[in-house]
């Protein structure tokens, strides 16, 4: 059993077409724990990540799709603008100044999903990198306990992605044979006994999940006998407001002190 920290990550995304697709490809991959299948090219950008984003399409696998990020600039004469002003997971903002015939420009900011869904692929040739008058939208990538992840996940605006118990089998050697749980931040708060108490059961349970592989248990059923503080990875993007109303709620005296922890230094990093 390997015992870690919580960690926190910002994924920044690059705002070209490709730079969608690799953030898709980053945020799917994490979940499904094949990052070591992305290639690259020489300039460090993914040869693999249109395949996967098409691949995600072609499964209807949509939820990776919402991790990559588009700013559209659009003009206000122009009617594809319906596909944003009225959809839920986009935001519209008119920028102060028209554009040269005097139409208004608005700032759009979505997600591929939304594209894909509304058949609007032919909108990304309005792309642009982030203007100061669109709503910026980051990507964390947290590692931390399958708990916290449970209570993140319950602020429904956001987009996620999680990795697997179901299709993770830590008796393999991708996982080095063991289970990994998180450090509560209180750690060191607690006495030698009370450790020793915590690591007995993370390690009798690591013991029965093994076990119940080697006897032919699937890991989907086997991950039943598993710690609250096992180690999992969660994607999770979402706009300026939605971090706001999270920290609003995480950053506070009621807040779990893990949670609190966690959304400290996603609000330091944003
Ligand atoms: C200190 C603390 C203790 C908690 N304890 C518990 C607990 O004991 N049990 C428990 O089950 N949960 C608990 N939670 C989780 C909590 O109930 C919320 O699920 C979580 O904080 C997400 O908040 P939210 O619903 O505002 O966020 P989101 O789901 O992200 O919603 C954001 C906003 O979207 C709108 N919205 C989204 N969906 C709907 C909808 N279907 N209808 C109407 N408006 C919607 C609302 O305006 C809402 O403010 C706790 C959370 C905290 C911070």
């Amino acid at each position: 059993m390997k015992l870690i920290e919580n960690k926190i990550e910002k994924l920044e995304q690059k705002h070209d077409l490709l730079g969608i697709y690799e953030q898709i490809e980053i945020a799917g991959r994490t979940a499904y724990k094949s990052l070591d299948k992305i290639e690259y090219d020489e300039n460090g950008r993914s040869k693999t990540a249109k395949a996967f984003v098409d691949k995600m399409i072609e499964l209807c696998h949509g939820s990776p799709l919402e991790h990559g990020t588009v700013y559209l600039l659009i003009s206000g004469k122009d009617n594809i603008i319906k596909n944003y002003y009225y959809n839920k997971y986009s935001t519209c903002n008119l920028l102060p100044y028209p554009d040269n015939d005097g139409s208004p420009v608005w700032a759009v900011t979505t997600n591929y999903r939304v594209m894909v869904e509304n058949n609007a692929l032919d909108d990304l040739r309005r792309i642009c990198e982030p203007t100061e008058f669109h709503e910026k939208r980051t990507t964390f990538r947290l590692t931390c306990a399958r708990v916290q992840a449970d209570s993140f996940v319950r602020h429904r605006v956001f987009s996620f992605l999680m990795e697997s118990t179901r299709y993770c089998n830590y008796s393999n050697g991708k996982f080095d044979n063991e289970i990994t749980v998180v450090e509560p931040v209180g750690w060191d708060d607690f006495s030698a006994v009370q450790q020793n108490l915590f690591f007995g059961v993370w390690n009798y349970a690591e013991d029965n999940y093994m076990t119940l592989i080697k006897t032919g248990v699937k890991p989907e059923d086997a991950r039943d006998v598993l710690p609250l503080q096992l180690k999992t990875e969660l994607i999770i993007t979402g706009t300026e407001s939605q971090w706001e109303q999270f920290f609003k709620l995480r950053i506070s005296d009621h807040a779990h002190p893990d949670a609190k922890y966690i959304a400290e230094q996603i609000k330091e990093q944003l």
